[in-house]
């Protein structure tokens, strides 16, 4: 009888441990995918998800098999696909937000109940997030030791190889076009340009890695500079394996190991939401549940649009509008901005992220997000308040970033790029800007915002 591999966030051939296992039985293997209304995902998502899907069925055609596109809720749908194609195994690699665990073991239920066997193999991340444990046994609440006991504990699974052909059943269950799954946000053709979704634009880019890994340390926090791998959508959607990232930069030099630390935090988020299902909803300390966040309105679509009139967090904010992404030095200064100069609920940024992020992932975007507010756990302080200013002349020091993406300012010299309205009006005029017609003067003063927030954090209930 056929096997179904049911994938998810998990699109790809290579090192993947579900697919392997159905290809090694020599039973004919049938790869689903259920386009499940229930699961919420932003619209940037959907966009790479109907792009990389594609490409899987493309990979899958060249080994002989197919992509089988189902709509629906999962339950569903895959009990159907068992009962058309008389089943006996499903194969899936676990996922571990609680939404999808919560499906997975209705499933596995259900499975029981009409004798259908189940293999799960471990998702995409260093650890399952519920094997590593502090010395007393609980979860962990701080980076540092979670990373040190994973880089203590990590062992490089084996390889799972890429199947060279996949038995195809007899006949193939019904499936939708794929064409169902592409969506077209209406935004997306800044998205295509930067972006190859699948499996095989991943391998490029980690191979390009190799050529840039050994100055990641400086080129990390330089928005301008292409020095981080932009492996993350790739990873949200399961097209490269973290332990072949992991294989191919282990050996020890210290900027590789600065690299694989970021991987960590990866799995410290999923490990934080595994333990705290409630992260994206709720503050991790609850003493900011009583913050007095003020109404997002119009002050929320200003700093959306890339309209703050501070270059920096504007050029983040437009690039991405624009590619779907944004550098993760430039993710915080954005994010310090919405919390704490305009004093907006962290939540409202997280939508916001949510839905125009490519890389958008629940563990990683809420505990980034509570990360800024101070709000989470292992957070920073919450008086630390990232100086837009200042930021941007130390990582944009030339501002070049800022001229890519607000390039109304982009005839500004020097420094003067970082603050325009403190530029001298004839440098302005020989730039062609005319502050609050080509480009807006600061929606808030930082130096007054910075007051006002520490002493709301001081006074009101958020103390420590
Ligand atoms: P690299 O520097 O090349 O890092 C390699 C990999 O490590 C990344 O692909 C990513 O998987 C992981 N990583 C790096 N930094 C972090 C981090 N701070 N936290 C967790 N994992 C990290 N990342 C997401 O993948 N999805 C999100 O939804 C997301 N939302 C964020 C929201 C905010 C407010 C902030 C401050 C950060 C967010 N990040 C998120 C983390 C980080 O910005 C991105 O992972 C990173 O910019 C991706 O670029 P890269 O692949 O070139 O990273």
């Amino acid at each position: 009888a056929p096997r179904i591999v049911w994938l998810r966030r998990d699109l790809r051939l290579d090192d993947n441990p579900a697919l392997d296992a159905a290809a090694a039985s020599g039973a004919p293997v049938i790869p689903v995918f259920v386009l499940d209304p229930t699961e919420e995902i932003g619209g940037a998502s959907r966009w790479w998800r109907g792009q990389s899907l594609a490409a899987l069925d493309t990979s899958l055609r060249a080994i002989g098999s197919r992509l089988i596109l189902r709509a629906g809720r999962s339950l569903d749908q895959i009990l159907r696909a068992v009962a058309e194609t008389g089943a006996s195994h499903l194969h899936f690699n676990r996922r571990y937000e609680p939404a999808g665990l919560r499906i997975d073991a209705e499933i596995v239920t259900e499975a029981r109940r009409i004798g259908l066997e189940v293999h799960e193999y471990p998702g995409n991340r260093l650890h399952e997030p519920w094997a590593l444990k502090t010395l007393k046994g609980d979860s962990f609440r701080v980076f540092t030791p979670f990373w040190r006991r994973l880089a203590e504990q990590y062992r490089s699974p084996q390889a799972w190889p890429k199947p060279q052909q996949l038995a195809a059943p007899a006949a193939w269950p019904t499936s939708l076009p794929l064409e169902a799954a592409a969506e077209h946000a209406h935004w997306s053709a800044g998205m295509a340009a930067q972006w190859q979704p699948g499996e095989s634009g991943a391998a490029g880019l980690l191979a390009s890695l190799d050529g840039k890994i050994g100055e990641y340390g400086d080129a990390r926090d330089r928005p301008a500079r292409d020095g981080t791998s932009r492996l993350s959508p790739h990873l949200a959607w399961g097209e490269i394996s973290v332990h072949a990232i992991w294989r191919r930069f282990a050996a020890g030099n210290p900027a590789e190991h600065g690299f694989l630390r970021e991987l960590g935090w990866r799995d410290f988020n999923s490990h934080l939401l595994y333990h705290f299902p409630d992260l994206p909803k709720r503050n991790w300390n609850s003493r900011f549940d009583s913050f007095p966040w003020a109404q997002p309105g119009e002050a929320l679509r200003s700093w959306q649009r890339g309209l703050t009139g501070y270059p920096i967090v504007d050029a983040g904010m437009r690039q991405l509008w624009q590619t779907g992404w944004m550098h993760n030095r430039v993710r915080m200064i954005t994010a310090s901005f919405l919390i704490k100069d305009l004093l907006i609920d962290w939540r409202e940024g997280e939508r916001w992220f949510w839905d125009t992020l490519v890389d958008a992932d629940l563990a990683q975007n809420s505990g980034n997000w509570q990360w800024v507010a101070g709000s989470g756990a292992d957070a920073a302080p919450y008086f630390r308040i990232f100086n837009p200013t200042t930021q941007s002349a130390k990582f944009d020091p030339d501002g070049d970033y800022i001229r890519h993406f607000v390039p109304e300012l982009a005839k500004l010299p020097g420094h003067h790029i970082h603050a325009p309205d403190l530029a001298p009006a004839s440098m302005l005029s020989s730039a062609g800007v005319t502050l609050g017609r080509d480009y807006p003067r600061p929606m808030v003063d930082h130096a007054m915002a910075r007051t006002r927030a520490l002493s709301l954090y001081q006074n009101g209930k958020p103390q420590r």
